[in-house]
C-alpha cells in the first residue's frame, strides 16, 4: 500500500521529491494544499505544476481525514470525540473552553500499555500507537468544533513519550509554517516519565513544553499507582527533568493527581516540595475522577495546595471540566 502523504513532514517530503526528480522546494506548496487548504485529490493539488502532482500520485495517498464517530457535550461546554481508527482502533480527543482560550487535548496512542491503575486508558492496553495522520485528524476535528484554538495538550490517551516518532512528526507537521503553523510553544507533552525520550527532547530543536505525571511522591506508592516506577523511579525522572530544565532554561509541569487518603496527606506534600522544589515547575493539582463519573473536590485538595505553596512550590488547582461526559483527566476509556 501507498504511504499516506499525510504522514510525511516537510524535509521528508523535500526528500521523496528529490527521489521523484522534482525540485525538494515543490514541498511548501504541496504542504500549503495538504494541510492549509485541504486538497483531496493528490492528482490536482491547487497551486503546483501538474507534472508534480503526476510525479506525486503513484507514490503516495491522499486518504480523506477520518472523522469522529461521535460526539459528546458536557454541561461545561467541553466536547469529546471518539475515533475508531483503522483496524477497529479507538481514541478520544477533547475540546476544553475556558474562559480566554480554548485547549485541544490529542490522543497519542489507542489504549496505553503503561497500566496506571486510576487510569481508564490504561486498563484498556495498548491497541496501537497512532499515526500522525490520524493525531492530525483529530487536531482538525478539534479545530472544525472550537473555530480557534489556544493550546494543543497530548494528555489524551497513551503515552506520547513510547510514540514519540509519530507525535514529534504530528508536531513538526501542525507547526510548519505553510501547514497549520500552529506554535510549538503552545503544545504540551505529558509523560510518566520516561527518560530516554525526556533526554532526547532536552537536546531536541523542537520547542515544545514538558508536563511530567508525579502520581505520587512516595516510591512505593507511586509503583503502586503507575508501575512504570519501576523501569524509571521518579528520582531518575527528576534527574532528567533538572537537565531538561538547565539545558533548556525551561520550565516544567508536574501533574499531580490528589487520590483522597492515597497521596493527599500533609507528608505527601512535604515530600513532593522537597524533591521537587530545586527544579524550575509549576505543579498542576487535579482531583482525582475515577473512570465510572466525576469525583470532586476533597477539603484536602485546598489544603494540599496551602501546604506546597508555603513550602514554596509554585501550584495550581486544575479545575476539571468534562467529568460528566467521562472526559476528565485519567477517564479517557472510549466507552
Ligand atoms: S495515566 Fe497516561 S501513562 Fe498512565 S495508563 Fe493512563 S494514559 Fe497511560
Amino acid at each position: 500500500m501507498k504511504p499516506d502523504i499525510r504522514n510525511l513532514t516537510r524535509t521528508e517530503l523535500e526528500t521523496a521529491l528529490t527521489g521523484l526528480g522534482e525540485k525538494p522546494s515543490h514541498a511548501a506548496a504541496v504542504f500549503l494544499a495538504v494541510h492549509r487548504k485541504g486538497a483531496a485529490d493528490l492528482a490536482a493539488l491547487p497551486g503546483l505544476p501538474e507534472r508534480v502532482c503526476r510525479a506525486l500520485s503513484p507514490a503516495f495517498l491522499l486518504a480523506p481525514l477520518p472523522l469522529p464517530e461521535r460526539l459528546q457535550t458536557s454541561r461545561d461546554g467541553t466536547k469529546k470525540m471518539l475515533f475508531r481508527f483503522e483496524g477497529n482502533a479507538p481514541a478520544e480527543c477533547v475540546v476544553l473552553p475556558a474562559k480566554d482560550r480554548v485547549i485541544a487535548c490529542l490522543s497519542s496512542q489507542s489504549g496505553c500499555a503503561c497500566g496506571c491503575t486510576f487510569c481508564a486508558t490504561g486498563a484498556l492496553g495498548l491497541k496501537r500507537s497512532l499515526t500522525p495522520a490520524e493525531i492530525i485528524a483529530q487536531f482538525e476535528a478539534c479545530l472544525k468544533e472550537a473555530g480557534t484554538l489556544n493550546s494543543l495538550v497530548f494528555m489524551g490517551m497513551g503515552e506520547p513519550f513510547l510514540n514519540w516518532e509519530n507525535v514529534q512528526k504530528a508536531v513538526r507537521i501542525l507547526s510548519d509554517s505553510r501547514g497549520r503553523h500552529f506554535p510549538q510553544a503552545k503544545m504540551t507533552v505529558s509523560t510518566v516519565g520516561i527518560i530516554p525520550v525526556i533526554e532526547e527532547l532536552t537536546y531536541s530543536d523542537l520547542r515544545v513544553r514538558l508536563a511530567v505525571s508525579v502520581v505520587a511522591a512516595d516510591e512505593e506508592q507511586r509503583a503502586r499507582l503507575a508501575p512504570m516506577e519501576k523501569t524509571y523511579p521518579l528520582k531518575r525522572v527528576l534527574a532528567a527533568v533538572r537537565d531538561y530544565c538547565r539545558i533548556r532554561k525551561a520550565l516544567v509541569m508536574f501533574e499531580y493527581i490528589l487520590f483522597p487518603g492515597v497521596n493527599d496527606r500533609p507528608s505527601d506534600a512535604a515530600l513532593l516540595a522537597r524533591l521537587v522544589g530545586d527544579i524550575p515547575c509549576r505543579v498542576n493539582l487535579i482531583p482525582y475522577n475515577p473512570p465510572g463519573g466525576p469525583g470532586g473536590e476533597t477539603p484536602r485538595v485546598k489544603e494540599f495546595q496551602l501546604e506546597l505553596i508555603n513550602a514554596g512550590v509554585r501550584t495550581y488547582l486544575r479545575v476539571e471540566r468534562g467529568a460528566d461526559i467521562a472526559a476528565a483527566c485519567g477517564q479517557l476509556a472510549s466507552q
